[in-house]
């Protein structure tokens, strides 16, 4: 061991993020690795991908975050694999390959990507909602079958364009869904003249009997209440068959459409197959109640990418699970390399869960309270704000959420291509469509 340990924390977001804060006043040697320069607060993200906020108000460059924490040091890079016996994990960078680096201690907090339960092909048809590319190609495909739609003249393209299709009904999907129907009712229906916004139909799909099915029914029934109210389509206990470029099969029937949205499965990252250890089903390495690998004391994986149970039931990939697992992980090497006492295996405290249907509506479930409409809105809006990084994206984010309240108008409308050109574009129809026509 290094005369200041050192502890390597791969991945930013809400795990890594709280071990690298849990260890501001050790006297170890803090090295964040993240594929990205930035910790993304991703409950928004279906705000960015429909022209609510902008990507600069739920990201903050880790390197800000951690600026005045002397001991942290942050690299940007992909970690590809990790060597436990030389006890160093291998890290790709703009420039350089396979470079190792060691670690006395290290955290893995490298979260989950999409799954397409086995369908693959799906994806190019129906991306999914996960980082801030995701988020941006995801708002210029729905903001450009708008245009498309105003410059076209086949009433089927209208349909087809106009007809915005989710696949997974959890809280991404139901969020997403509603949030769709607001921008085309309301913002985007006073400004185009040659279609009408307001018939776009947005159809929310879901294998499971219900919406939000982690809630209790009774919420579930009401968040489907509320998005009907919305006008969204909901069509439950059926699965996806086909997603391809004209739209998707739902129990033998095809729903054309241009703007498919994957929010249904997450897998772990392959923090399984670097360290070869046990993982659960889904992918997710097993740890013990000290969130080390078995046989490892000085690996520790957290969050989404980590499988624990506690009361017989595994924990769920949500924030607080992962912050405060992160938080667990870095006072546990605290109290290790001071000599200090070992603390209590990790129990997690749930606070509860929310989710968000358009404007003035949400619903709460934490303990035995159960809270649907304007109260549980008020709460989420709160507790989002309280969350987010830091203190000049809250202020950023409140004054434009009082803004698009008050008037209606959004944060950030445009179609940008740089972020990925290719899951942005339109799929080629068939038939040349037909643009405005020069009489018109
Ligand atoms: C759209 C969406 C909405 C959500 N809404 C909610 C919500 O309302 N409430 C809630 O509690 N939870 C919500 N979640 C879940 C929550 O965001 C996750 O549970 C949480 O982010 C998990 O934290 P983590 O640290 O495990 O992973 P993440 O926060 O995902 O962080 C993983 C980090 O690792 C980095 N990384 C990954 N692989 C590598 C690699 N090979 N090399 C280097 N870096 C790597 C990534 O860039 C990322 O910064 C939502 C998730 C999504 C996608």
């Amino acid at each position: 061991m290094r005369e200041i340990p050192r502890v390597v924390i791969v991945g930013g977001g809400f795990g890594g993020l709280a071990t690298a804060k849990a260890l501001k006043h050790s006297p170890v040697e803090v090295i964040l690795i993240d594929r990205t320069n930035h910790h993304l607060f991703q409950p928004l993200l279906y705000q960015v991908a429909t022209s609510v906020l902008a990507p600069g108000q739920i990201g903050s460059p880790i390197r800000g975050i951690l600026g005045k924490q002397q001991n942290a040091s942050v690299i940007l890079g992909e970690v590809t694999g990790i060597d436990k016996d030389r006890r160093c994990v291998i890290v790709n960078s703009a420039d350089r390959a396979d470079v190792p680096v060691p670690y006395d201690y290290l955290i893995l907090a490298t979260g989950v990507t999409h799954s397409y339960f086995g369908h693959n092909e799906f994806e190019k048809f129906a991306p999914g909602l996960k980082t801030l590319a995701d988020a941006v190609a995801i708002r210029n495909r729905i903001l450009s079958a708008f245009e498309l739609a105003e410059a076209e003249e086949d009433p089927v393209r209208h349909r087809d364009l106009l007809t915005f299709v989710l696949v997974g009904a959890g809280p991404t999907g139901v969020e997403m869904a509603s949030a769709i129907a607001i921008l085309v009712r309301n913002t985007l229906a006073r400004e185009f003249r040659r279609v009408n916004p307001r018939t776009a139909r947005i159809i929310l799909l879901d294998m499971a009997p219900r919406v939000l099915g982690t809630f209790a029914e009774g919420l579930s029934e009401s968040a489907r209440d509320r998005l009907q109210a919305l006008g969204v389509e909901v069509r439950l206990g059926h699965a996806v068959e086909q997603i391809d470029a004209d739209g998707v099969v739902v129990a033998g029937e095809r729903i054309a459409s241009k703007t498919v949205i994957w929010t249904a499965g997450v897998a772990p990252s392959p923090a399984g197959k670097w360290l070869n250890v046990a993982t659960d089903r889904a992918g997710r390495v097993r740890i013990q109640p000290d969130l080390s690998v078995p046989r490892h004391a000085e690996i520790f994986v957290i969050g989404d990418t980590a499988s624990l149970d506690q009361d017989g039931k595994p924990l769920p990939g949500v924030a607080q699970v992962a912050m405060q697992q992160g938080r667990y992980a870095g006072d546990l090497i605290h109290q290790w390399v001071i000599d200090g006492p070992a603390p209590k295996p990790f129990r997690y405290f749930d606070k509860g869960n929310m989710a968000v249907v358009g404007k003035n509506f949400a619903v709460l479930q934490s303990g035995k309270i159960h809270l649907g409409g304007f109260v549980a809105w008020l709460a989420w809006a709160g507790i989002h704000l309280q969350f987010l990084g830091q203190s000049s994206l809250r202020l950023s984010v409140f004054v434009q959420w009082v803004w698009t309240y008050l008037t209606g108008q959004r944060g950030s409308r445009l179609i940008v291509n740089h972020y990925g050109p290719e899951r942005t574009k339109q799929e080629p129809t068939e038939a040349p469509a037909q643009l405005i026509s020069s009489n018109k």
